[in-house]
Order: C-alpha cells, then sequence, then structure tokens
C-alpha cells in the first residue's frame, strides 16, 4: 500500500473553492481589497491578535515582521540554525545579521538556555522556530526582554498553554504555502501582531512605503495577499482545527501502535497542542530507514540535515568565519525522519507504516 508523506484534505474542499475562485475572477479585485481585509480580521480572531497583515509569502512576512520591529541593517537576530533556510535568509535579506542558537534535539526547538549564549550588545530581536507543528517557548524567551518574532510557517492552529502560535511575540510570521497545516493554491503569507504600530508599519511596508501612492516614506516590497488567495483561505481556515485534531489522532494512533519501539517519538511539550506539519521522530540510522520505508512504497524524509549554519551563502555572518557548536542542532539534523502525516491517514496506512519500521529493526 503506498503511503504519502503528506496526505492532504484539500480533494474534499474543491467545490467550494472553485465557487469562490469563479467569484473572485468575476468581482474585478485581485490584489488586496475586501476578500485580503474580510480573511485578515478571520485569522486575526482565530489566532486572538488585534492584527493581521496579508503579504506574498511567509519570507516576505519574516522580513518584514523584523524591519516593523524596528530592527535595522547591521543589528543582530537571534535565529535557530535547524530550521528552514528562509529563517535566516529573511535576517540576511534586510541587512541584519543572523545569529545561530542551539535546538532541544528532544523538541527541535530553541530554548531561552540555547538563546542565552547568543544574546550580546547588537541584539535586536530573537526568532524563535516552531518547528515541525511543536510550539517554541516563547513565555520562557520573555526573560530575556527582547522583541520577539514567532516564525509559525509550520505551527498554523498550534497552541502553548491555549494561546496561539502566533500570538505569543510581539509579532508572527506566519506562511500559506501549499503543503502548509493552513495552505493556499499558490503563495502566501501574514504577519500577525496585537501591536497596531507594528501592523501600521508592516501595511506600508508590503506596498512600495507607500500609504497614498504619492509619497513614499520607505524602500518597502510590493508584497500583497492576492484575493484569489485569501478567497481560498477564507474557505479552509474554518476547517483547519478539524484537520490539526485529526492530525494529533494519527500521531496518537502511531503511539498505540508501539512505533516508539523502533523510532523516538516526537516530543511534545505539556503545554503545547502540536499541530504535526510533520510527524519528525528520531532513528540513529535514517537512511537505511527510509531505504526500508521506500521499498514499500511508504514516502519518509529526513529534513535540514545540512543546517543552515552550515549553508554557504551564511558563511560570512559566522563569527571569525566559523561555523559555532551546535551540538543539539546537529543531532537534530542527522538523526530526524519525517514519516507520513495528514488529516487524511487511514489506520491502515498508519499499521502499514509501523510494521515497515518494525521490519529489519533491530
Ligand atoms: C515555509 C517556511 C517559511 C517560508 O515560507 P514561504 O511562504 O515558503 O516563503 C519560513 N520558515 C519556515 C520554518 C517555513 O517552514
Amino acid at each position: 500500500m503506498p503511503v504519502p508523506l503528506f496526505a492532504s484534505s484539500l480533494a474534499a474542499q474543491m467545490p467550494r473553492v472553485t465557487e469562490r475562485l469563479a467569484e473572485v475572477a468575476a468581482s474585478g479585485r485581485y490584489i488586496l481589497g475586501p476578500e485580503v481585509e474580510a480573511f485578515e480580521r478571520e485569522l486575526a480572531a482565530y489566532l486572538g491578535v488585534g492584527h493581521v497583515v496579508g503579504v506574498g509569502n511567509g519570507t516576505d512576512a519574516l522580513a518584514i515582521g523584523l524591519r516593523a520591529l524596528g530592527v535595522e541593517p547591521g543589528d543582530e537576530v537571534v535565529v535557530p540554525s535547524f530550521t528552514f533556510y528562509a529563517t535566516a535568509e529573511a535576517v540576511a535579506a534586510i541587512g541584519a545579521r543572523p545569529v545561530f542558537c542551539d535546538v532541544d534535539p528532544e523538541t527541535f526547538c530553541l530554548t531561552a538556555e540555547t538563546v542565552e549564549p547568543a544574546v550580546g550588545v547588537g541584539t535586536r530581536a530573537i526568532l524563535p522556530v516552531h518547528l515541525f507543528g511543536n510550539v517554541a517557548p516563547v513565555a520562557e524567551l520573555r526573560r530575556l526582554g527582547l522583541p520577539i518574532l514567532e516564525d509559525a510557517a509550520q505551527a498554523a492552529g498550534a497552541t502553548l498553554d491555549g494561546r496561539r502560535a502566533g500570538a505569543l511575540g510581539d509579532a508572527a510570521a506566519l506562511s500559506f504555502f501549499p503543503s502548509k497545516n493552513l495552505g493556499a493554491l499558490g503563495d502566501g503569507g501574514a504577519i500577525a501582531t496585537s501591536d497596531r504600530e507594528v501592523a501600521e508599519r508592516a501595511r506600508l511596508l508590503r506596498s512600495h512605503g507607500s500609504r497614498d501612492k504619492l509619497t513614499y516614506t520607505d524602500v518597502g516590497y510590493n508584497s500583497r495577499l492576492d484575493a484569489i488567495q485569501a478567497a481560498v483561505l477564507r474557505v479552509l481556515l474554518p476547517k483547519l482545527d478539524g484537520w490539526n485534531a485529526r492530525r494529533r489522532r494519527v500521531a496518537a494512533a502511531y503511539a498505540e501502535g508501539g512505533l516508539a519501539e523502533h523510532v523516538t517519538l516526537p516530543s511534545v511539550p505539556a503545554a503545547v497542542d502540536h499541530v504535526y506539519h510533520l510527524y519528525a521522530a528520531r532513528h540513529c540510522d535514517p537512511q537505511a530507514l527510509i531505504a526500508r520505508l521506500a521499498a514499500r512504497g511508504i514516502e519518509a524524509r529526513g529534513y535540514y540535515r545540512v543546517p543552515v549554519h552550515r549553508q554557504p551563502a551564511l558563511a560570512p555572518y559566522l563569527p571569525a568565519g566559523r561555523p559555532p557548536h551546535l551540538p543539539g542542532t546537529e543531532e537534530a539534523a542527522a538523526t530526524n525522519v519525517a514519516l507520513p502525516m495528514g488529516p487524511e491517514l487511514s489506520d491502515d496506512q498508519v499499521a502499514e507504516v509501523i510494521a515497515a519500521c518494525a521490519s529489519g529493526s533491530t
């Protein structure tokens, strides 16, 4: 039985989605406009924040979010190295300097303890990543006294102590890349914040740094959410909690089926409601496991095997030109293995994955 890595639920929503697409096509309003404003209000209410600003993609949401928080060229921003490249790329793209911190290999997220050694006099912000749908301990980062931009691209709907990822820091970046838990039919992203000034600055920056298209006060971006993506997202947002609940049921089925005998299961802090963007287990020989699964038609994949601080483009940002020693990052990078996950994964498929992990394991 073939089992895909991502088992999405989009198909069932297609009739309603295509209806809405036809309405937007007939409306004549394609960039920003009422459809985007409605989605921004609905997402703000869902997250429990005051403002959402729709932008072109999650990477731009990070760059614009950092600038809206006041990060300037030359400032330092602490980022985990075990993340998607875009997290650190956005810091460098605005002329700031990514300073890499370690992660806890159990949770794949940074902690106050791993951030602290990376903080210095030049630090202007911390950029925690809610990796794989887990939630970084933002509340404990607060005691470091620095502005926090959450990278919530992989954690739409997740919570920490009952509050949504995206509502925990001073601002947050979300991505609606199609494979994310809340995915559009193309690129899309958003900045979430409860700070009205940060929201206004983000609105300005997404439209060429101009309020009135006459006076340009900032060198900004052309990065707007379009009405087509907003209309799609308005159909899908009400489904998100149900989909995430089904992802958690799949995770529970993996655990109940005995998967822990064959791999190290994802670790979920007690205060977190994980949304399993990826079901990232760990294994001492992940490539052998991936090959064994592939032989049975099961898709599995290792993520971020070369962590960001060892990517060639970011070498100029390393202190003394040398990669820092980040043992938790190296362990996470070497051992992670994402197993099939998604709201549509069946009990039989879960059993098949567990059986395949068991075969040949010692
Ligand atoms: C997807 C992702 C991004 C970037 O989002 P895009 O919409 O693809 O630009 C940033 N950070 C993380 C952790 C992501 O997973």
